[in-house]
């Protein structure tokens, strides 16, 4: 069986786990963060399983490229105040001392009115 068959974000872009859908194409997945921090909450995946950061090459440039593309427009569409008063937070974490959980590599996309529930 192929590692993404056990992968939670390989199931929510498959559509075998539900979720808030915010955006797809063929290469692409955007759904609401299920514990969010931020009035706006989502994330941005890969349909690709990369695991994280660390395992980003240059063969993966245009995707990581269309997915931070992506992520001003979403963010607008999903409720985040114009830049720049308004604007965005994206993160993504790498690894257990950079506070992944889930190993399929996601953009956190947050935004919305202060305070937050995390930084
Ligand atoms: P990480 O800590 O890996 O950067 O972030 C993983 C994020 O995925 C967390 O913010 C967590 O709330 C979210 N998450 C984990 N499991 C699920 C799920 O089953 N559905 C959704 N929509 N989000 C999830
Ligand atoms: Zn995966």
């Amino acid at each position: 069986m192929s590692p993404s068959a056990h992968c939670i974000f390989c199931n929510i872009a498959a559509g075998t786990i539900p979720s808030r859908k915010v955006y797809e194409d063929d290469e692409l997945f955007a759904f609401d963060d299920i514990k969010p921090w931020a009035p706006v909450h989502f994330l941005i995946i890969p349909k690709t399983h990369i695991p994280s950061m660390a395992q980003a090459g240059p063969e993966h440039a245009p995707l990581l490229g269309r997915m931070m593309v992506l992520a001003p427009k979403l963010a607008m569409e999903q409720g985040c105040n114009p830049y720049p008063e308004g604007g965005f937070r994206m993160l993504v974490n790498t690894g257990a001392e950079g506070g992944q959980d889930v190993h399929h590599l996601h953009i956190h996309v947050m935004g919305g009115p202060r305070p937050w529930l995390k930084g």
